[in-house]
């Protein structure tokens, strides 16, 4: 165990350039390892001597943390953490943010010059520059909003990569323990399986059938074989068979390593500079924003440009305070265009939805992933434990002489055998090979069944397949016969190869050694010989094969899955006296697992198993909404043909009698055409391997689709990180492929997919809501202002004495509408319960513009609609123009003026809330669902609160250029605002029918 006198034994010196220190380097002077000693030059105990660690008990959690604290985390160094106050000051790198800095030494220009040339005594300009500080007080307020929008969107995806965080197994105080893998420490013992990815560096103790990828470190793109002997002498990274490094990983076979270093202590850290923060590459729909924006930005350009022309040539500029008047028009025109907080709720309502995604099992890894999310239009999926509930249970056993049911469910080995069908007189030779069927499969088998002894809840351990397998040889008994078998070797199951065999010693038979294989029976069976009937073995014939075959089709048929058994006695007890086993140099049995050639072959047939493995009660559901929403459910799976289609048709995947296509089908394809041709019309696949799955991706992105592919096995990988949409099992997923996909399922359920499809669809039509809601205000401001300038005469929105032009709305205004009433019902409108069915209609193209033809129509149709009102209810309080309002000639002009600015701006943030509602829906009527977005109605009165507070708190009449209405001025901008909602019914009736 470990001891106190550690800190001794890891002596360790600095290393600048990252803070952790090697624990290798060891003082000579301790007598431990030399000086940087090299630990594949050195024997496996020795490197665990110096490192104080147990291999076979691992370090005490206790010690564990002491050494996570002295090296720190096993991470790759990255670029520090921007600080809080670069965050902050990033808000306003904003071209948007320039324009309106720009738009500020304007108005001081304007204020500074109207001061100078005041004559004293007379009225002349304001005693402080209040638009200029109101604009920047309002930046600073964005940058705030701004900033606590970003932090909330990083802290939900922070949540996200904890929950994806990588693991890795470590031996802790003698047990196998997963841990997050930063948490491991130089001396920890990892524990290696298939899929896994190596999360240090360490050096070999143990080795099976080992098999690394090392192309991220070394560029070799085969696998390397690795052993944990020591080396004679140095060589190459990539020629360190007993050494295993960071960052690479497991394609087959177990291992164990002893950490000897960690985070920049390892060759990846080595290689690696400063790992800067991953950039976001920009998602189609940031594009399409900055699209926008620089639309917009280009058109207001030329509206000021046009705006600044004529009035010089009409009215000319007679003096200074013309030049600065239409200085200032232009300001308002790019204010008024600008959507300016769109970014940051856009990047907020991403992050929310994320997250509510994943509290339903579906964790996607990137925010943008959930625009392609919700264009998928295939989803291809595994069968076995996504769209069945991987439950196996063994129900037939069909051998040679009979067939038997096995009673029972779940994983309690309580049942017993029932003979549903017998050749041979007596049942005790059915009973008997179905016993030896059943004993064969526990024998061949990696899966464990423990009874927890204070609950007394069976539990498994393993693939289920397999540990259906043992649970069935526990009901007949058939374990304790075979107990005297012990394991010496084992090849294991792939994908590809679809059968496994171990190879066991008979302890009650002078050590002889038999292999035991089990296997998809139409494969196994191709290595099979002989069978055994009623305790003899004879040849195998023709006729049995035609009759091992049916039975595996009849089983399939009934979505069973089918699984051979067969064994052979090797008649001695060394591996090295079977004819073709291959020797190593020194005469010892080269790698078992590479041997399958030789092994599993003259096999004898024992019989096979029919396992049930329910379907998932909710996918059947799923299924169907998912093809109505355009998507197409492809099924790919290494079982039976049979099995597949039965359970594909029990789905609702293929129609009735629909057939699946195999691996081997599918490589006897010419050519790309041809396979196009096939993925087209196939939703069901079976007995294929990995690589299909890519051939498949590939096939159906070259039709257009978008793609979703499920994963677990380290194979699948490739074609995950191929598609479109990457999905990872989070079960039974192996790490190499969750890190390769873009969503993990936490429930390895496809019902999960489409709910995901389903909410990305969501959060789509959202971002299409308040897009056409905040476009639309800004759309509305545009005319406002261009309309007020261009029909100055006719609406009487003239400042009498000078002749230059009057700004309609001040800049101010627009600002407050933009940056604060607009907000809060946009963010809302991102967590709007969907309004109409989003599952009735096909996937939106990636290429699809987000702001398309008719919603352009819709806003450019509110915005007019909007800015008319406004107009028209600044005119009827101003004393010229088409409505007359005597009452306020009283007043004076400058006064009036400053009431009808009141008046407009209030209009205008009124016609946004209805407009808030109205946007809801491009076709459907307000009246639909009109309640169900509490958060909007709460948006809704926060945002008549702010107005009421510019209009009568007095600092704010002052800053923002208003005063206080009437009641009556109230009714008459509800009333004019209202037009905007009853223009918008109109035009949906008429789309309605027209779309009709
Ligand atoms: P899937 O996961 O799509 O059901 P697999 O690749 O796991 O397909 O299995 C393919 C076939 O290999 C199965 O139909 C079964 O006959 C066989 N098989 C599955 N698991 C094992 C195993 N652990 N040992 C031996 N054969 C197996
Ligand atoms: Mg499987």
């Amino acid at each position: 165990m470990v001891d106190h006198e550690n800190d001794q034994a890891i002596h360790s010196h600095h290393s600048a350039a990252s803070g952790t220190e090697n624990p290798m380097v060891v003082d000579s002077a301790q007598g431990v390892l030399p000086h940087d000693a090299d630990p594949s030059l050195t024997d496996a105990q020795a490197v665990a001597d110096a490192l104080n660690v147990d291999p076979n008990v691992g370090l005490s959690q206790a010690e564990a943390e002491r050494r996570l604290a002295k090296f720190g985390p096993n991470e790759l160094a990255s670029a520090p953490p921007v600080p809080k106050w670069k965050k902050f000051l990033a808000q306003f790198k904003d071209p948007l943010v320039y324009l309106l800095l720009a738009a500020t030494a304007i108005s001081l220009v304007a204020w500074f010059i109207e001061k100078a040339n005041a004559v004293p005594g007379a009225e002349g300009g304001e005693a402080l520059p209040f638009d200029a500080i109101v604009i920047v007080l309002i930046l600073i307020v964005n940058a705030v909003l701004g900033y606590i929008q970003e932090s909330k969107a990083e802290q939900a995806v922070e949540a996200l990569s904890q929950m994806t965080a990588p693991q890795t197994n470590v031996l802790r105080d003698g047990r196998i323990t997963r841990i997050n893998t930063v948490d491991v420490v130089p001396g920890d013992i990892i524990v290696l399986g298939e899929g896994d990815s190596v999360s240090a560096d360490g050096r070999l103790c143990v080795a099976a059938s080992l098999r690394i990828a090392e192309a991220s470190l070394t560029g070799e793109s085969v696998a390397v074989g690795k052993k944990a002997d020591t080396l004679e002498h140095a060589k190459a990274l990539g020629d360190r068979a007993n050494m295993v490094f960071n960052g690479t990983s497991v394609t087959q076979g177990t291992g164990r390593a002893i950490v000897t270093g960690t985070g920049m202590n390892t060759q990846v850290g080595k290689i690696a500079d400063l790992l800067q923060a991953t950039e976001d590459d920009e998602s189609p729909l940031q594009k399409e924003m900055n699209y926008v924006s620089k639309v917009l930005g280009i058109a207001v350009c030329i509206i000021a440009v046009v705006v600044l022309v004529a009035l010089a040539i009409t009215e000319g500029f007679n003096d200074i305070h013309d030049v600065i008047d239409s200085l200032l028009l232009a300001v308002s025109l790019a204010v008024a265009a600008v959507p300016e907080g769109l970014a940051a709720i856009l990047t907020v309502v991403l992050a929310l939805g994320v997250q509510r995604m994943a509290m339903h099992n579906a964790i996607v890894k990137k925010l943008h992933s959930v625009e392609t999310l919700g264009s998928a239009s295939v989803i291809c999926s595994d069968k076995t434990g996504t769209l069945t509930r991987n439950e196996m249970t063994v129900e037939r056993v069909v051998t040679p002489s009979g067939e038997v049911q096995i009673t029972g469910t779940g994983y309690a080995p309580e049942g017993r055998m029932v003979i549903v069908d017998q050749r041979t007189p007596e049942r005790a030779a059915t009973e008997m090979e179905a016993v030896a069927t059943l004993g064969v499969g526990a024998l061949a088998n990696d899966g464990d069944l423990r009874e927890n002894t204070q609950s007394g809840i069976w539990e498994a351990i393993g693939d289920p397949t397999e540990v259906s397998l043992i649970v069935g040889a526990h009901k007949v008994k058939a374990d304790r016969r075979y107990a005297h078998y012990s394991r010496v070797g084992e090849i294991p199951f792939t994908s590809e190869r679809k059968r496994m065999s171990i190879v066991a010693q008979d302890n009650a038979d002078a050590g002889r050694l038999t292999v035991f294989s089990k296997g998809a029976p139409d494969v196994l069976l191709g290595y099979c010989n002989r069978i055994a009937v009623d305790g003899a073995v004879r040849p195998l014939t023709e006729g049995d094969r035609q009759q091992i075959l049916a039975t595996v089709e009849r089983l399939s048929g009934e979505a069973y899955r089918t699984l051979g058994q067969a064994y052979r006695p090797l008649g001695t007890a060394s591996l090295a006296d079977v004819p073709g086993v291959i020797l190593n140099a020194a005469g010892h049995v080269a790698d078992i697992a590479e041997q399958s050639d030789i092994l599993e072959s003259d096999l004898i047939w024992v019989g096979m198993v029919g396992i049930i493995d329910p379907p998932r009660t909710e996918v059947r559901a799923s299924v169907a909404e998912a093809h109505r929403a355009g998507i197409r459910t492809v099924m790919i799976t290494g079982d039976h043909p049979l099995t597949a289609a039965r359970i594909a048709t029990d789905l609702g995947i293929i129609e009735q009698n629909g057939k699946a296509l195999t691996g081997d089908q599918l490589d006897a394809l010419p050519d790309d055409d041809a396979l196009d041709a096939v993925t087209s019309e196939v939703s069901v696949y079976a007995r294929v391997a990995p690589e299909h799955k890519l051939k498949i991706v590939k096939s159906l992105q070259r039709q257009g689709n978008i793609v979703a592919m499920t994963g677990d096995g380290v194979n699948d990988a490739p074609a995950v990180k191929t598609a479109d949409i990457g999905v990872a099992m989070g079960i039974t997923g192996t790490e190499v492929t969750k890190q390769s996909a873009k969503m993990i399922l936490a429930d390895d359920n496809f019902s999960t997919i489409v709910a995901a499809v389903r909410e990305g669809r969501g959060i789509f039509d959202n971002i299409r809501k308040f897009l056409r809601y905040l476009l639309s205000s800004n759309v509305g401001e545009v005319f406002t202002v261009f309309g007020g300038v261009i029909f100055a005469g006719f609406l009487g929105i003239t400042q009498p004495g000078t002749q230059g032009v009057t700004v309609p709305l001040l800049a101010t205004q627009l600002l407050w509408i933009n940056l604060l009433t607009d907000a809060a019902p946009a963010l809302a409108m991102g967590v709007d319960p969907s309004t109409d069915d989003v599952m009735a209609r096909r996937p939106r193209r990636l290429t699809d513009r987000v702001i398309d033809g008719e919603m352009w129509g819709d806003i450019i149709f509110i915005g007019v609609i909007m800015a008319a009102v406004t107009l028209v209810g600044m005119d009827m309080h101003l004393a010229g123009g088409l409505f007359t309002d005597r009452s306020v000639a009283a007043v004076g002009h400058e006064a009036q003026m400053v009431e009808a600015r009141t008046m407009g701006f209030t209009i205008l943030v009124f016609a946004q809330m209805f407009n808030a509602l109205a946007s809801r829906s491009h076709l459907q009527s307000v009246f639909v669902g009109l309640f169900a977005n509490k958060w909007l109605w709460g948006a809704i009165g926060v945002s008549v609160a702010l107005q009421l507070a510019v209009i009568y708190v007095p600092f704010l009449n002052t800053a923002f250029g208003t005063v206080p209405l009437s009641a009556g001025a109230w009714l008459e901008c509800v009333g004019l605002a209202l037009i905007v909602l009853i223009a918008s019914e109109l035009r949906k009736c008429v789309l309605r029918a027209m779309h009709r």
